[in-house]
């Protein structure tokens, strides 16, 4: 394993802004850090770059501590799976995950350990003599990880590699990835549009937008402290609720929210009157629809609450939104950066 620096990376296909556009970042040893943001946001660009499949148009990209600029991807010792596994379909399981080593010149003794070892390690030892159509999406995933480990790469790079399975599986695939990461300890840089995966898997969190960084930090960072309104309303899910008061935006999450008819004035927490527009049962919580006065007239928010929370108001009610001051993240409302409250 090793470390994975990009510093000042840059890619621009011609014509308008450029699809990675100066990104500094470092994935450590033995780290998962998972690469997030919107469709077109330059993430696969930045992997392939990483890869070597792509040549930056600037910057540098380190891997163990020495640039690998002008290194072809062979030479990178980096393994890499896509969202489309691209198993060759004519060839057994045992084929499949022994390939790269034949082109290598290995020896077929070798190979035949190194595919005991790759496809126990994975749990697939008693598929390796099917073909890929006769299995799952999920054991091809598993197939596609097993070739891509017999390199014995010091990197994994992996492009929204569960894209292709269903919501049940895609939950189960997570956590398989996540516990044989951890068994092999391999760094691995992790793309993917879906936030609740990045939550679930990352170490770290870079969050993509426009080909530039919005933030770097831990799962619990991104979500409690986002750096910008672009990470605070991407992450989570309704996302953070922004409010303008005083000449700021104010952010709350949907679960910090209290509802009471009338708040009275309260010093620990800031109040909003409101209107509730509509109220969603959804098994477990509620989603409330507000609509609460701001300095801009007003403004849509979303209150989430436990089903088993008492609630004292119905749909065209006023209300007052209530939210405790620790909860209260304040942004600058032209620039969208987090300030001081
Ligand atoms: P998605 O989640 O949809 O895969 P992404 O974040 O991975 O998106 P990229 O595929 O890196 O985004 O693309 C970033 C930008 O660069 C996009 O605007 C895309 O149209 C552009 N782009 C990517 N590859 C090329 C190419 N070969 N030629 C021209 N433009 C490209």
């Amino acid at each position: 394993m090793a470390e994975v620096e990009v510093r000042d990376i840059r890619k621009s296909f011609g014509g308008g802004s450029a699809a990675v556009d100066g990104i500094s970042l470092t994935c450590g040893n033995g780290e998962y850090l998972v690469l997030l943001g919107p469709s077109g946001c330059g993430k696969t660009t930045l992997l392939r770059m990483i890869a070597g499949l792509e040549h930056p148009t600037g910057g540098d990209i380190l891997i163990g501590g020495r640039s690998v600029r002008g290194l072809p991807p062979r030479a990178r010792k980096i393994a890499m799976v896509f969202q489309s596994y691209a198993l060759y379909p004519h060839k057994k399981v045992e084929q499949n995950i022994s390939f790269p080593l034949e082109a290598q010149g290995m020896s077929r003794e070798e190979r035949i350990e190194k595919v005991k070892w790759a496809s126990g390690l994975l749990g697939i030892g008693h598929l390796l003599q099917r073909k890929p159509r006769q299995l799952s999406g999920g054991e091809r995933q598993r197939v596609a990880l097993a070739r891509a480990l017999v390199r014995e790469p010091q990197v994994f790079l992996l492009d929204e590699p569960l894209s292709n399975l269903d919501a049940k599986l895609r939950a189960s695939a997570r956590l398989e990835l996540k516990q044989f990461q951890q068994r092999v300890g391999i760094s691995t840089i992790y793309v993917t549009h879906d936030q609740v995966e990045a939550m679930g898997l990352g170490d770290r969190i870079a969050v993509l937008n426009q080909g530039r960084l919005q933030q770097v930090g831990t799962p619990e960072e991104i979500y409690h402290r986002p750096a910008n309104t672009f990470v605070a309303t991407f992450v989570g899910s309704p996302p953070m609720n922004l409010v303008s008061r005083d000449g700021k935006l104010v952010g709350f999450r949907p679960e910090n929210i209290e509802l009471e008819k009338t708040a009275g004035s309260r010093d620990d927490a800031a109040v909003f009157h409101s209107r509730v527009l509509r109220i969603e049962n959804l098994g477990a919580d509620r989603y409330v629809y507000l609509r609460v006065q701001d300095d801009k007239g007003d403004t849509n928010i979303i209150a989430k609450l436990p089903i088993d929370h008492p609630l004292h108001v119905a749909a065209d009610d006023d209300a007052d939104v209530i939210v405790r001051k620790r909860h209260l993240r304040m942004f600058d409302r032209d620039s969208g950066e987090e300030t001081a409250a």
